[in-house]
Order: C-alpha cells, then structure tokens, then sequence
C-alpha cells in the first residue's frame, strides 16, 4: 500500500527522522492558514500524488506553466499557486500521459539547499534482507542514477538479527560525502528511518532528495513509503491512511472478493485460476497479437459467486473487447466452472465474445454444458487456441 508525502513525513517524524514543517491543505483557503502558521519567508507549495516526478511535471491545464512543486515567497503566491494547482491533472513520468487530479496539497517550509542526495531502504526479495540504498545523486530518479552512473550508488544488505549498526550509518554517511558532525546526525537520521521501516512493515521508504541545508542540517525533503499489503492487519493507523481516489475503483472491488485483480490498458479481459497460469495466458495473448486488460486469479475455489462477480469486474472496463476465461480443473471441477460461467455469462448479459479453455477433472461435462447451454461461447482446446480464438473473434469484430 501505498501513502502521500506528507503522511509519510508524519510517520518518519514520529521515529526522529529530520523533516520540513508543513501542513495539508485541500482547498486554497486551507492553503492560506497553512502558510500563515508556518511563517516563511520561503514556502514550497506540493501536489499530493501517489507518483513521483512532481517537481519536473506539468499540468494538462498549463502545460508550459510551472511543475507540482512550486517554491514561492509570500503567502498570497501560496493561495494563488494553490488555487491553480488543485483539481488539476498533473502529469508526470510516473503518471502516464494520463496523470492524476490534485486533490491535497502539503505546504511546507522552504530551506535553503546546498546538496540534494538519495537515500532509499526496501525488501530485497532475493536476499530475503532490508537493503539501504544511498547516492550523492539526489533530486533525479534512482533509476537513472543507476542507468547511467551506477557506481554512484551505494547498496547493502542488513543482518536481520543486528539490524542497522552505527558503522553501516558512518559508512553511508562517508560515501555521500558528510563530514565531521554531520556524520553522527546522519547515523541517527539512519538508525530512525530503518526503526520506521522495520516497526511499521514497510516495502519501500525512498528519501529523495535528502537535503544538507546552507546551515549543514540534515532533512528529508521529500519522502516516499509503502508498506507490505500481507502486514497491514497489524497497523490499522496505516490502513486509514488509504486514498481512494488514488486506488483503481475496480482493484479495491476484486480485493472485497478474494480475487486478485490488477487492471492493464489492453483489450481482452482474462479470468484464470493460479497467478502463473495467469501470467502464461497474458503472455500468449500477446504472443498472438493482442493484450490483455487485466491480470485475474480467481483463485482456487471459484464459486458461481465469484466467477460472476470476476465478469463484473472485467467488464467494467470499457476498454474489453473480448474475454479469455482459462481454467485448469485440479481440485475445481471442470462442470462447477462451466456452470458457473454459464450463470455468469447470462446474469450480466455478456455482449463481447467469450472464449473458455478448461483442462482437468470433467472436462467434457464442463464442455457440454456450455454447448448446450444456447450461449455463444466459443470453446477451446489448449492455451493457444483459446488465444488464437479469442484474439481473431476480437479482431474481426472491428
Ligand atoms: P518529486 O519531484 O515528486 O520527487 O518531488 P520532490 O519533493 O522531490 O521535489 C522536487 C524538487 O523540488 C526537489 O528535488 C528540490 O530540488 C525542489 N524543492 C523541494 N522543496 C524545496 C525547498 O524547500 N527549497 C528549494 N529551493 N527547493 C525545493
Ligand atoms: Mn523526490
């Protein structure tokens, strides 16, 4: 799951991470307040977005004007700036050509930068570690960084068991060029960010640009997290933390029901039992020309509910043209699918062509009861086929 900037920076702040002040605003009056509090003479005016690349992104509205994080110095440029930027579509290299609306902004105070770093933390899955990641590259895209200047990054594993040591702090510290006192604020900055991550179940938390301000001070400036979806039972503080208007409406409907449902931009809407028989079926709907609209496993016990309530979720997507059901019977079988597809199929007035390959225990019972049942359901005999099918029935129907 993922938070916005500002909450995020709470959330640090908590564990003695180093940050701006600020507040929230989601109107320009509310923007007006924030800046009176925090005084000046410097604000920074920043769209909330779960997506990075504000600073150098624009908005649809005004496109050659200025980005989503707007430096200004009076309280009047942080209403006007406010007013121009909330309820707008800003779009950047994170967003997609679509970008997203602004709906909150953070007002914070300025500070004045003499570096800009990075410094990230995240699960590395194959090492099964927390792996810290630093550079003196701050302020651009860690990929890049890594893309151009790798041996501008600096990357390490933590011992579970010894956790983040002072001298893992003095070596980061040394490799972003810190000196003197800097280097124990930096072990502390260090010592507080791996206590949040760890405390709260974190995936990711990215602190980039970590700023050394004119005065030596260490700050996040800004700051990204996202946490282990597995582990938020046990952080209900978080959890309330969730932005609808930053979820796929039809992603948080599948998850009520136990399907795992990511939604993609193509055109043929898939429903598969088992994540890598999912994967396979994108794959081959590529291979033969097309692509899919979404990733779907229904999982291992697909009721008639469930399959009903998966063509609901794939056809709410405007974009599907056309919908691969691909089944394999182990311990499901293959008569309960048919009939549930069947049901499906009629309750929701299926009106895009429907190719269903099931393989497995009645097999033949399941096919029958599809060919008898008056539906045009286009039934086929392996992976390729079913692809083959559906993508011709799609294509043709142009
Ligand atoms: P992102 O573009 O979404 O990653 O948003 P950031 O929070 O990283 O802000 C983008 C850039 O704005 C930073 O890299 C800074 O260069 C600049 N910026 C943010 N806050 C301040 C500030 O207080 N003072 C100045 N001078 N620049 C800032
Ligand atoms: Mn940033």
């Amino acid at each position: 799951m993922n938070i916005h900037e500002y909450q995020a920076k709470s959330l640090l702040a908590k564990f003695g991470v180093t940050v701006p002040k600020g507040g929230v605003a989601f109107n320009a009056a509310e923007a007006e307040k924030a800046a009176k509090e925090l005084g000046g003479p410097v604000w920074v005016v920043k769209s909330q977005i779960h997506a990075g690349g504000r600073g150098a992104g624009r908005f649809k509205s005004d496109p050659d004007g200025k980005g989503g994080v707007r430096v200004v110095k009076s309280v009047a440029d942080v209403a006007e700036n406010a007013g121009k930027m909330l309820n707008q579509v800003l779009v950047t290299k994170q967003t997609g050509p679509a970008g997203k609306e602004v709906k909150r902004l953070y007002i914070e105070e300025g500070c004045a930068i003499a570096r800009e770093l990075y410094l990230g933390m995240l699960l590395d899955r194959a090492t099964s570690r927390v792996t810290v990641m630093a550079s003196t590259e701050g302020g651009m895209e860690i990929e890049e960084v890594a893309h151009n200047t790798p041996e501008k990054i600096i990357r390490f594993a933590i011992d579970p068991v010894e956790g983040l040591q002072p001298y893992h702090a003095r070596r980061v510290a040394f490799a972003l060029g810190l000196k003197d006192k800097q280097i124990g604020v930096a072990t502390k900055f260090l010592q507080a960010m791996y206590k949040a991550f760890i405390a709260l179940d974190g995936s990711i938390v990215e602190i980039n640009p970590l700023v050394v301000t004119d005065k030596g001070d260490i700050i996040a400036l800004d700051a990204k997290m996202n946490f282990d979806d597995n582990a938020l039972y046990r952080h209900p503080d978080i959890e309330a933390l969730r932005d609808p208007d930053e979820e796929e409406a039809s992603e948080t409907e599948a998850t009520k029901h136990g399907l795992n449902y990511v939604k993609l931009d193509g055109e043929i809407g898939c429903m598969v039992n088992g994540a890598g028989l999912a994967m396979a079926t994108m794959d081959i709907i590529k291979l033969y020309g097309s692509e899919p609209a979404n990733f779907l496993d229904v999982g291992g016990g697909a009721t008639k509910e469930r399959v009903t309530t998966a063509f609901k979720i794939i056809l709410s997507d405007k974009n599907v043209k056309g919908i691969l059901v691909n089944i394999f019977g182990g311990i499901m079988r293959c008569d309960i699918v048919a009939e549930g597809v069947v049901a499906a199929a009629r309750e929701v007035k299926l009106h895009v062509p429907l190719v269903v390959r099931l393989e497995g225990t009645n097999v033949d019972l399941g096919k029958k009861i599809m060919a008898e049942s008056g539906l045009p359901i286009i039934s086929a005999d392996n992976l390729a086929d079913a692809a083959e099918k559906v993508v011709k029935a799609v294509k043709g129907a142009k």
